[in-house]
């Protein structure tokens, strides 16, 4: 257990580069005529004039250029430096970053007295954490006379992808509740004192997790301070204490060997799962399939599981490759549990408007994904909308794919009420249907406890669409006797 808080310089113990300030002397006789007038035209324009420019490359962080400004007047003083990378996307976001602690400096200034000495230093860290993927930590430091306050933050670049690295794109379904209650419970854990914990968080934090003021080092995940304070102040998770949390694609750069072991292993687990029609189910019971389309979604898709688990009740989810791929523990947990999985196309595009090339790709590329990740070969396949033509249903054939619309259309999709959406199920519901939702909307992960409680206490089993198909052979075959 590492994780603390350290209210000073923890900057020198893990950054790799270290932009050393100690050369601002040698500018000072430059900048000395600089006038009243230009500090107070500054101050209007809210905008700190360029004094001094160069760059340089750094040569421990390929494709990491540096850039410095430094300004000195009468009335303040001010040391930038700030590292870019080329990339228009990127630099921007740091740019903007910097503009806004230079304006909330300088409305301070406007508020301070000409005697006091203000200054202001902007400097960042450089972490590699891939020959490719660099986290930029900012400090933002301003002192009037005694008084300091700093502003943290930072950037993680991927400079192969030319882009930004954002929470959703490092933390495992970060709009899930479970990542937000672990950082909540973590925060809380480390710091008693309430009005710190403010300092790191707020209501907003606990709605969107993008509001988390966050950075990366090899070891650890940081959290920084929302808003400036007057000590230095961060707090440091340990990566291996979250590695459930974190994307598949990074848990090598930080050689988080067991848990790559222990997901192997769960994949394995669900592929070894058949989902063979039960055909001893009794011909004459009464049976339902409840079907779950355009998922899996990283937090309604779990709970629809929960649900089904209560009742021990089966069901078939028509999964689109494109969230299979952007999700693919949840999908493969669908498998673990039991459930059919089905395609419904790539990309949810209309099929009808669709050449031959898209045409194979919505029908084969989703196949193939959600065979790799969950184990199951799809063999039902729903054209998105219903939509389809003879040459469609010729090539799903031909896929080894039969063509499953439904019978019972839930309208969740349009009405995101839970009551409306139980009333509709339950008063259309009958034997043999096929039930039409969407693992996607809160509201439908809200009425379905309902649903299946209602359907249950009126003597109804719930099966696979292919487990429905079988019993309803199994019963033909019974009739033809
Ligand atoms: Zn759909």
């Amino acid at each position: 257990m590492i994780k603390r808080i350290k209210p000073l310089g923890w900057l020198v113990v893990c950054s790799l580069v270290v932009f050393v300030i100690c050369i601002p002397f040698l500018f000072f006789s430059h900048a000395s005529h600089a006038s009243k007038q230009i500090t107070h035209k500054m101050r209007e324009n809210h905008q700190l004039p360029k004094d001094f420019i160069s760059n340089e490359e750094l040569p421990d962080t390929p494709g990491m250029f540096l850039q410095t400004e430094l300004i000195n007047e009468d009335t303040y003083s001010s040391i930038i430096r700030y590292p870019y990378t080329k990339i228009e996307s990127i630099d921007a976001k740091i740019l903007e970053w910097i503009t806004q602690e230079k304006e909330r400096f300088v409305n301070d200034l406007t508020n301070e007295d000409d005697h006091v000495t203000a200054h202001l230093t902007i400097q960042f860290d450089i972490h590699t954490l891939t020959n490719a993927i660099y986290n930029l930590t900012a400090t933002a430091e301003r002192s009037f006379g005694e008084e300091k306050t700093i502003n943290k933050t930072s950037f993680t670049v991927d400079l192969s992808n030319k882009r930004q690295v954002l929470i959703d794109d490092f933390i495992l379904n970060s709009s899930n509740s479970s990542f937000k209650e672990f950082i909540d419970q973590e925060i809380h854990t480390i710091i008693e004192d309430e009005t710190v914990i403010q300092q790191f968080m707020n209501d907003s934090l606990l709605e969107s997790i993008d509001q988390l003021n966050w950075g990366l080092t090899k070891e650890d995940f940081i959290v920084y301070p929302k808003n400036p304070v007057s000590t230095e102040r961060i707090m440091q998770l340990p990566i291996e204490q979250m590695a459930q949390f974190i994307q598949d694609q990074w848990l090598e750069t930080f050689n988080l060997t067991d848990e790559i072991d222990l997901r192997e292993k769960k994949r394995q687990e669900a592929k070894e799962i058949v989902t063979t029609p039960d055909v001893h189910k009794d011909p004459d019971g009464k049976y339902i399939a409840l079907t779950f389309d355009d998922g899996p979604h990283p937090d309604v898709t779990p709970r629809i599981l929960e649900t089904l688990d209560i009742y021990d009740a089966k069901a078939t989810f028509f999964m689109l490759g494109l969230q299979v791929e952007k999700h693919p523990d949840v999908a493969a947990e669908v498998a673990r549990r039991g459930h059919e999985i089905a395609n419904h196309s790539q990309t949810h595009k209309d099929l009808t408007t669709l050449n031959q090339d898209q045409l194979m790709n919505e029908i084969q590329g989703s196949n193939q994904l959600i065979h790799q990740i969950t184990g199951q070969k799809p063999i039902l396949y729903r054209p998105p909308y219903g939509s389809y033509n003879e040459h469609i249903k010729q090539i799903i054939q031909q896929n080894g794919l039969s063509i499953m619309l439904w019978s019972v259309d839930s309208l969740d999709w349009k009405n995101r009420n839970q009551q409306t959406i139980t009333s509709t199920v339950t008063a259309e519901a009958t034997v043999d249907s096929t039930i039409l939702m969407h693992d996607i909307h809160p509201t439908t992960a809200d009425a379905l406890p309902n649903i299946v409680k209602q359907l249950s206490d009126d003597g109804y089993e719930f099966v696979t669409v292919s487990e429905l198909l079988a019993i309803q052979d199994e019963r033909h075959k019974s009739e033809a006797f």
